[in-house]
C-alpha cells in the first residue's frame, strides 16, 4: 500500500538544476523560444519562488519539477518550497479541495484553526520566502500569505475547478486570495465572486522533454513496460483502454470500470480487450487508500480488469502504457485541468474526457476525442467500443490530439504567460497580459492616478472604471 514514510517530507526547498531551453526547439520552434528569451531578459537573477504542499504527486507538483528548471534555463531564479503538514492538516486540506470542488462535507472551527492555521503557523515561523514574485499553489499553502513571512509580489495559483465551491470555504479563504496581488485559475468559469485582484487565465501544461511525454515506438514502449506486464501477468497483445489518475473520488475509476464492463457484454465476438487502471497518490492525500479499496472492490474479479498501483519506473511506464492504448479514458466528476489527458493526447491517443473543468478545453467532441457526461456510463461504453474497433478514427483523432496539445499545452507556452505576468507585476511592463480575465481593480486605479505613469489606459477607460467601482475618486485628477 501507499508508502507512509513518504509524508515525512520537511518544509523544504527543492533544488533543481537549470534546463538548455535550446532543446525545447524541436517542439515549439526557434522563433516562439526566441520571444520567450527576449521577454525574460528583464527577469534574469529575479527570485522567483514557488510554494506548494507536495514534492511528489498529482499535477502540481508534476509541473513544478519541469517549471523550475526551464525557469533557471531562462536565467531566473526560480525556487521551490514545500511546506511542512501533518496528516491532521493534509485531512483539512483535502476538506477544503472537495469543498472548493462542490462536494458539501462538514468542517468544523476546531479542523480549521487548530488542523489548518495553526500549521500555517509553524510554516511561517520556520521559513521566511523572499523573491520578486512569489506563486503560491492551491489553497493549502494560501494563508500563509497573511503571516507577514512571505516577501515579495505574491500570486496565488488555483489549479482547481472552483466553479461550484461551496460557498462557506470560499468565504474562508477569499479575505487570503484577496491579500494576494492576482490569481491563476484554468478557466473563466472558476473564478468566484468578490475577488478584488486581477485574475489571469493560465492553462496547465505538459514537458516534452520528460521521460514520461518521450514519444517511443510500439516497441520501445513495450520493452518498458515488460516487468510491469510480468508482474501483473499482462497481455500487451490484447486492445487496451487505458486510465491513469491518483486514487480519488473525483477521478471516478470505479464509473470507468462500469462502462469497460457494460461495453464488453456488446463486443464483436473475438475481441478481447483489457481494462488497465494505473494509479498513484499524493502525500498531501489521505484519502488514497481508502479510493483504492473501494475501486478495487468494484473491479471484483473481473479477469480483464488491471488495477496498478505506485508502479516502479513510474514515468517511462505512464507515457509508454499510454502510447500502446486503444484509448484513454479521464470522466473525472470534477476536474482543474488533468494534465493526463493533455499526456494521453501527446502520444497520439484519443480520449474519451468528461464535459467537465479543464477537459473540454484540450478534448474536442468528435475532433481529437469525445466528451461525455462522467456518469452517463452507456455513452461511454459505446465510445469506448468505437475506439476499440475503428482504427481509423482512431488514427485520425490520435493525430489531432498530438497537434492540439503540440499548439496549446507545452511547457513553453505556459510559461511565457508566467513571465508576461512576473513583468507586469514587477513594472517592467505595464501593458495588462491579454490572458487578463477581470477589469482593473480599485489598487490598479488608483496607482494609475496617483503615480502619474504612462499607464497605457485611456482617462475614459478610467472613469468608467472608477464609476462602475463606485468609489468616491475624484477623476478630475487624472492628468
Ligand atoms: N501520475 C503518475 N502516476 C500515476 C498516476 C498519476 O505519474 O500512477 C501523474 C500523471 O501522469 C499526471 C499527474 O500525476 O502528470 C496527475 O495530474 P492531473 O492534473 O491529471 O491530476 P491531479 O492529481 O493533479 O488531480
Amino acid at each position: 500500500m501507499f508508502d507512509d514514510r513518504s509524508r515525512k517530507y520537511k518544509n523544504q526547498y527543492v533544488p533543481l538544476l537549470p534546463v538548455d531551453i535550446s532543446r525545447y526547439e524541436p517542439f515549439v520552434g526557434k522563433e516562439a523560444l526566441d520571444d520567450i528569451w527576449n521577454l525574460a531578459k528583464p527577469l534574469q537573477n529575479k527570485i522567483w519562488a514557488n510554494v506548494n504542499s507536495t514534492f511528489v504527486g498529482g499535477g502540481v507538483a508534476e509541473m513544478l519539477q519541469s517549471v523550475i528548471p526551464f525557469a533557471r534555463g531562462l536565467g531566473i531564479d526560480a525556487r521551490w518550497f514545500v511546506i511542512e503538514g501533518s496528516e491532521d492538516f493534509f485531512t483539512v486540506t483535502k476538506k477544503f479541495h472537495n469543498l472548493l470542488q462542490g462536494v458539501d462535507q462538514p468542517i468544523s472551527l476546531q479542523e480549521i484553526f487548530h488542523a489548518y492555521l495553526d500549521i500555517i503557523d509553524v510554516n511561517t515561523r520556520k521559513v521566511k520566502v523572499v523573491g520578486d514574485m512569489i506563486t503560491v499553489h492551491d489553497p493549502q499553502p494560501a494563508a500563509m500569505v497573511m503571516n507577514g513571512n512571505i516577501y515579495g509580489h505574491t500570486i496565488w495559483r488555483c489549479h482547481i475547478d472552483t466553479s461550484n465551491a461551496s460557498r462557506r470555504i470560499w468565504r474562508f479563504l477569499l479575505p487570503y486570495i484577496n491579500q494576494y496581488e492576482g490569481a491563476i485559475f484554468t478557466a473563466p468559469e472558476f473564478v468566484k465572486d468578490n475577488l478584488k485582484i486581477p485574475t489571469y487565465e493560465i492553462s496547465p501544461s505538459i514537458d516534452p522533454l520528460r521521460a514520461k511525454n518521450k514519444q517511443r515506438s510500439r516497441k520501445e514502449a513495450l520493452k518498458v513496460l515488460e516487468p510491469v506486464f510480468n508482474k501483473y501477468n499482462l497481455d500487451p497483445q490484447r486492445p487496451m483502454v487505458v486510465a491513469v489518475s491518483r486514487y480519488d473520488i473525483h477521478k471516478n475509476q470505479k464509473g470507468i470500470i462500469e462502462s469497460f464492463k457494460l461495453m464488453k457484454q456488446s463486443l464483436a465476438k473475438g475481441m478481447n480487450p483489457i481494462l488497465v487502471i494505473m494509479g498513484n497518490s499524493a502525500t498531501d492525500d489521505p484519502e488514497g487508500n481508502i479510493i483504492y479499496e473501494q475501486v478495487k472492490k468494484a473491479a471484483g474479479d473481473d479477469k480483464d480488469i488491471y488495477l496498478l498501483l505506485n508502479v516502479e519506473n513510474n514515468d517511462e511506464v505512464v507515457g509508454s502504457l499510454m502510447s500502446i492504448a486503444n484509448c484513454f479514458v479521464h470522466i473525472s466528476t470534477k476536474e482543474g485541468f488533468g494534465l493526463v489527458v493533455a499526456e494521453a493526447m501527446w502520444q497520439g491517443i484519443p480520449v474519451i474526457g468528461s464535459k467537465v473543468g479543464g477537459i473540454p478545453k484540450q478534448v474536442v467532441n468528435g475532433a481529437n476525442g469525445f466528451l461525455v457526461g462522467p456518469y452517463e456510463n452507456s455513452q461511454i461504453a459505446r465510445v469506448m467500443q468505437t475506439f476499440l474497433e475503428d482504427k481509423g478514427l482512431r488514427d485520425s483523432f490520435g493525430q489531432a490530439a498530438r497537434k492540439h496539445v503540440a499548439e496549446n499545452f507545452l511547457l513553453p507556452q505556459m510559461l511565457k504567460k508566467e513571465i508576461i505576468l512576473m513583468r507586469y507585476h514587477l513594472e517592467i511592463d505595464n501593458k495588462n497580459p491579454d490572458f487578463r480575465m477581470n477589469d482593473l481593480t480599485y489598487r490598479e486605479i488608483t496607482q494609475a492616478l496617483y503615480s502619474r505613469k504612462n499607464w497605457p489606459f485611456s482617462t475614459s477607460d478610467l472613469k468608467r472604471q472608477i464609476e462602475s467601482i463606485g468609489e468616491d475618486l475624484e477623476p478630475g485628477e487624472i492628468d
